[in-house]
């Protein structure tokens, strides 16, 4: 299969490509390197470009025929979404348009987009699945809803055949250490507990110690980002082997509280997170994670690798090296 792959150079994305790679598919990266780096794009080519081009799109489809489209290209950060919210509508909504009008164009049928939990918002009930109302409380999960529904109105007209795949929280970084999450700034959990233990930066803060759970701290649903990249071949060869759309939680169906995951880094580490405890973080909801029935029965989908010790043991290893880089 040849998929063209949006947003290929990003942390999930590469990976994605890689996976695709491994079992004998072609991905054709196509990234404007805004947040993806080049040297993520290794198991095919690179068309450097950004989502809004429509004649960059255009060619792309015709040089490479794609079978599918793997559709990652988005803004991802929340608190940024907020300040700029018309920026994010713009790359995250408007841009998704222009490749669904690409695919019609170029008889592309079949597309998995990066979705994600932040489409629930505040969860009515737990685990999250995939029938619970869709009402985010952010910019970043109302964009991605609006593709949501864009999808299904595509897919009920007949035009084009979508998985919608809702992550959880993407973690983790391949186990040879040549993919792995950086953003700048980094805001998320892991990165930022990794570099407090190397002594990087001062301590972190822990956003929140006052909520209803286990030990007062927020309680998240971790997925190796190998697994997630599992996933996506899943999504697609179901979509291949029967037309129907669909829309699927990825996680683990496992909450692991914040604290935790700072003793997991901690241990592997093997020194502790040096912390502060600070207040909570705008519209972070206690708690969230996955009911996985639905991956697990149409998708075939298990998790693998996504234990917590796994993940922080697999990005340790990709940042160890890059944070004693740093710190010469
Ligand atoms: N968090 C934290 N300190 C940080 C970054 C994150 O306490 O430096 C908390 C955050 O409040 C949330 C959880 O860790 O409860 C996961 O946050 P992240 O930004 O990694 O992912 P999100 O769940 O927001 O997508």
């Amino acid at each position: 299969m040849k998929v063209l792959v949006l947003g290929g150079a990003g942390y999930i994305g590469a990976h994605a490509a890689k996976a695709l790679a491994r079992r004998g598919d072609q991905p054709v990266v196509f990234d404007n390197l805004s947040a993806g780096r080049r040297e993520f794009v290794k198991w095919g080519p690179l068309v450097e470009a950004d989502i809004r081009d429509r004649a960059a799109l255009d060619a792309a489809f015709r040089a490479y025929r794609p079978d599918a489209v793997l559709h990652f290209a988005a803004s991802i950060e929340v608190g940024i979404g907020e300040r700029e919210p018309v920026a994010f509508w713009e790359n995250n909504v408007a841009g998704s348009l222009g490749v669904l009008a690409a695919m019609q164009r170029h008889g592309c049928r079949n597309i998995v987009f990066s979705s994600t939990c932040a489409v629930y918002g505040e969860p009515e009930y737990l685990p999250l699945d995939e029938r619970h109302a869709r009402q985010p409380i952010n910019t970043y999960g109302r964009t991605k809803l609006a593709v949501e529904q864009a999808l299904e109105d595509a897919a009920r007209a007949g035009v084009i055949d979508f998985a919608a795949l809702r992550y959880f929280n993407a973690s983790g970084a391949s186990r040879d250490g040549d993919i792995g999450e950086e953003h700048e700034p980094e805001t998320h959990l892991i990165p930022n507990a990794l570099k407090a233990a190397a002594g990087i930066g001062g301590p972190m803060q822990v956003f929140g110690t006052n909520f209803a759970t286990r030990d007062g701290s927020c309680v998240r649903d971790f997925i190796h980002v190998d697994d997630l990249a599992v996933g996506h071949l899943l999504a697609l060869d179901r979509l291949a082997g029967r037309r129907e759309s669909f829309a699927c939680n990825l996680g683990t169906g496992q909450g692991v509280t914040v604290l935790e995951v700072l003793d997991a880094v901690g241990q592997v580490v093997g020194r502790p997170v040096p912390r502060l405890l600070a207040e909570r973080r705008q519209g972070d909801a206690p708690e969230l994670y996955a009911d996985i029935g639905f991956a697990r029965e149409a998708l075939r989908f298990t998790p693998r690798r996504s234990s917590i010790q796994e993940i922080v043991q697999d990005a340790w290893r990709y940042h160890e090296p890059r944070f004693r880089s740093e710190a010469a």
